[in-house]
């Protein structure tokens, strides 16, 4: 029986974001895995998704250089290559995480982890036998699976979560359904629009719609303009199979009253929601739930039972890979504490940015004006639009701009919505200036590079005094 300080269940960012910490902070670490390292961020989530919206935007980039005097003739593209750069940059960077963690002192392990009780854990190995490691804590970081929406003819071949279309081959369907309105759906869209599949998009509300609502709205009209094909508040009622491809009945209300469309397709893609992956525990051994399936955790991310803590997506919170490496981080801090003694060597993440890899790209910090007025918190917003940014306009890119949101008394800033290239970029300017409480005044005294993206926070710092009634400090 091989003894360690921290056994980790699962290798995504939440679990490789624990390992690495705790081996900085000296813990003897464990980390087993049942499926390939890097979990679902690297191999069936953000690195393929954003490896084939690059090739979407090459190809339509190219398609739309006719104004830079690039003209690529008969532009051919080739589904099948891209794939093959997808597999060789999920490979590689498979390899390399593998490395990283082997070089930091991980032992890794392969095989399906189950948690026998505080300090033990069983691994069976897919060839069989079983291996029994023993902890002083132990962390499970075993992520989300996609979720299928249990319509009639949700089995039917043709109908498919993300996890088929970017492990291995993917696919790319003539006629593609998309149903969800949230980033992995949007993201979908987006990709395969520009592939030039015919993309219809099925959302239940309206799009995007956590995030305030004005990037809903503009993105919805861009994708409308590169063919997406929308229904709002629309609801799934079932799916046939009709002459070799998929009718999938809907109802939608988008335009006032309720009616009933069906919509031909190749492939139904059900990016909709993800399950908590919980069944890890032997009999009795299972930790409180949330009414959803998540485990519970306190504020050291430890579960109802002792000595078993949690990170990443299982825990229910943000469901992003960077909070998950922040979650597995804290909670390495918090075991080292335990198991070693000591003070707690990190905080929890107070900041979270979400990002959405469109064209233009999203990225938002803190609170919308709408939530603050909800929390009744005192809030002054401002606007900055793109029309007389120059690197904007020189990129052609389309309709965009950035909110600023600023707390109407201590005029420090505490949201802040993106909407523009490089967005994702930019981002941890506002997460850093909101965690910091940064002031308008010092906003206002920033130096912005010319020509950039980032000029125009100045322009929404302004109209938060001029239009929002941000008072002057
Ligand atoms: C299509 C898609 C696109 C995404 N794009 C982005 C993005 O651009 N940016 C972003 O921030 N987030 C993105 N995400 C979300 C991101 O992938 C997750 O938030 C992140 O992977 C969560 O990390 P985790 O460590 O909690 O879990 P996971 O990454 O899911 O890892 C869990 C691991 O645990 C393993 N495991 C489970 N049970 C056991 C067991 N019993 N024994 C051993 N191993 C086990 C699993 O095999 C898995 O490898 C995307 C997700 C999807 C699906």
């Amino acid at each position: 029986m091989e003894k360690f300080d921290l056994v980790i269940i699962g290798s995504g960012p939440g679990g490789a974001g624990a390992a690495f910490k705790a081996r900085a902070l000296g813990l003897t670490v464990c980390v087993v895995e049942k499926r390939d390292i890097g979990g679902t961020c690297l191999n069936r989530g953000c690195i393929p998704t954003k490896t084939l919206l690059h090739g979407a935007d090459l190809l339509r980039e190219t398609r739309e250089g006719e104004r830079y005097g690039v003209n690529a003739g008969d532009l051919r593209f080739d589904f099948p290559k891209l794939i093959e750069w997808k597999n060789t940059v999920v490979s590689s960077l498979r390899q390399n995480q593998s490395t990283a963690l082997t070089k930091a002192g991980v032992t890794m392990v392969q095989g399906t982890a189950r948690v026998e009780g505080p300090g033990k854990v069983s691994v069976h190995a897919a060839e069989g036998g079983e291996t029994i490691l023993e902890a002083a804590a132990i962390l499970v970081a075993s992520g989300t699976t996609p979720a299928l929406l249990p319509i009639p003819g949700h089995d039917l071949p043709g109908v498919y979560t993300s996890d088929a279309f970017l492990e291995g081959d993917g696919l790319f369907p003539k006629q593609l359904t998309v149903i969800g309105g949230g980033v992995i759906a949007v993201e979908f869209a987006a990709a395969y629009s520009s592939f030039g599949s015919e993309v219809t998009l099925l959302v239940r509300s309206s799009l995007l719609s956590v995030m305030d609502r004005e990037i809903g709205q503009t993105l919805a009209l861009q994708l409308k303009k590169r063919g997406v094909v929308m229904y709002t508040k629309a609801r799934p009622e079932r799916i046939e199979a009709k002459d070799g491809a998929l009718a999938l009945t809907l109802t939608t209300e988008g335009s006032g009253e309720a009616k009933s469309v069906t919509v031909p397709a190749d492939a139904v893609l059900m990016a909709s929601g993800r399950t908590p992956d919980t069944n890890l525990f032997a009999p009795g051994c299972t930790p409180e739930l949330t009414a959803k399936g998540f485990i519970k955790s306190d504020d050291n991310m430890m579960t109802s039972i002792p000595g078993i803590y949690v990170a990443g997506d299982i825990s229910g919170g943000v469901q992003l890979a960077h909070a998950a490496t922040a979650e597995g981080e804290y909670a390495a801090a918090c075991i080292a504490a335990a198991v070693k003694g000591g003070v707690k060597k990190a905080a929890h993440a107070q900041v979270i940015p979400s990002c959405v890899y469109t064209t233009p790209e999203i990225a938002c910090a803190g609170i919308t004006a709408a939530e603050a007025a909800e929390k009744g918190i005192p809030a002054a917003a401002g606007k900055g639009v793109f029309g007389a940014n120059g690197k904007a306009f020189l990129e052609n890119q389309d309709r965009g701009f950035i909110k600023l949101v600023f707390h109407a008394e201590s005029r420090a800033l505490i949201g802040a919505q993106f909407f523009c290239n490089r967005a994702t970029e930019i981002i941890p300017w506002a997460v850093q200036c909101i965690g910091d409480g940064t002031t308008a005044e010092q906003i206002e005294r920033t130096v912005f590079p010319h020509p950039s993206i980032c000029e125009t926070i100045a322009a929404a710092v302004s109209d938060a005094v001029s239009r929002g009634g941000l008072k002057q400090g």
